[in-house]
């Protein structure tokens, strides 16, 4: 359910509402708008469609959200979401955000050089993955704390802010002590403790589309979020399992536009792990651009044949200077910047 407020409603009026609610132990979540505020109204549907709400002076009309998510949808709000990651980096406005690292952090000297090389090209948050979902139990599972503390010294030295994953509940403290933007990742898509911890925490999410999940169930994921009281965060299109065999995994350019037109959040697409290839990087990320993504997210490395993980998909620090400036010129094209 949503309260739509008139233009013209005072902030008493919408703290006398938003009383009302909490007295109904129902959650008002505020959404204040350039035209209008609107509040959600979450809780159990029986008790709100009772309420006689639309008497409280202040309000427009109440709407009930016919969809599963509600706090995501478009319905809710409907100006695009802007996430301030910090550093003067904002995901979601006119400017293109480019996130770009290594797979894994490996060695501080390593990651410091990767930082300085993809900053100088034109990203502007630093990737990295201190702790590591692998497949296999015997590959390598990434430094922990250690690798949180070099991306720590590579965020001093470039400025660049940092997103990296968060596997484990029990982890939430000590990421957030390093990381800009926690990333849950494709296979934490459905982890439901640990999206309602992302929603307790101050810092902005990239929560990334599990491979086998519909959209409707990655805005559901994104939901939990939103419903503990974070709003920032980031959609990651990263590619779904399909019957093709020649990529890893199926990039689903659709799902750009499709959240676009169903949610307020941002989408941002990360061709390296959707593609698992190289050379597959710089067109799909030029047709994420051109599909109205708000960013990606790029491994980049400049020894691939020795790096940890996902060599393979690794961009070479020159490929990756080359794509930045075709990135920029697609970006021009459909009315962005870089
Ligand atoms: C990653 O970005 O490091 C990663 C493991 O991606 P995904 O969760 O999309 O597989
Ligand atoms: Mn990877």
């Amino acid at each position: 359910m949503i309260i739509v407020l008139r233009p013209d409603a005072t902030e008493k009026q919408i703290e006398h509402i938003i009383e009302r609610v909490k007295k109904l132990g129902l959650k008002p979540m505020v959404s204040k708008g350039v035209e209008r505020t609107i509040i959600g109204v979450i809780g159990e549907e029986d008790i709100i469609r009772i309420q006689p709400l639309e008497v409280y002076p202040g309000v427009e009309k109440v709407m009930p959200i016919l969809k599963p998510y509600k706090l995501v949808s478009r319905d809710f709000k409907q100006e695009d979401t802007i996430v301030d990651v910090g550093g003067g980096v904002k995901i979601g406005g006119k400017k293109i955000v480019v996130m770009a690292g290594p797979c894994s952090v490996e060695n501080e000297t390593l990651l410091v050089k990767i930082a300085k090389t993809v900053k100088e090209s034109g990203a502007v948050v630093l990737r990295g993955g201190a702790f590591k979902p692998r497949t296999s139990p015997y590959a390598f599972q990434g430094l922990g704390e250690e690798g949180l503390k070099f991306l720590k010294e590579a965020k001093k030295i470039t400025g660049l802010p940092i997103v990296t994953e968060i596997m484990d509940v029990r982890d939430m403290s000590l990421i957030e002590k390093y990381a800009d933007i926690i990333q849950i990742g494709a296979r934490n898509m459905q982890n439901f403790n640990l999206l309602k911890e992302a929603g307790q925490s101050k810092k902005p999410v990239l929560l990334k589309r599990g491979m086998s999940a519909t959209i409707k169930e990655l805005l559901m994921s994104a939901e939990y979020i939103l419903s503990e009281g974070n709003f920032n965060v980031i959609l990651c299109e990263r590619g779904i399992r399909t019957f093709e065999e020649h990529t890893r995994f199926t990039l689903d350019i659709s799902a750009i536009p499709v959240i676009k037109q169903l949610s307020h959040l941002p989408v941002v697409v990360d061709p390296s792990h959707a593609t698992g290839k190289w050379g597959l990087v710089a067109p799909c990320s030029k047709a994420a651009i051109a599909a109205g993504a708000d960013g990606l997210i790029i491994e980049v490395h400049p020894n691939p044949e020795e790096a940890l993980s996902d060599g393979a998909q690794s961009l070479l620090p020159e490929k990756f200077a080359e794509l930045m400036k075709e990135i920029s010129k697609v970006a021009k094209a459909v009315g962005r910047e870089l």
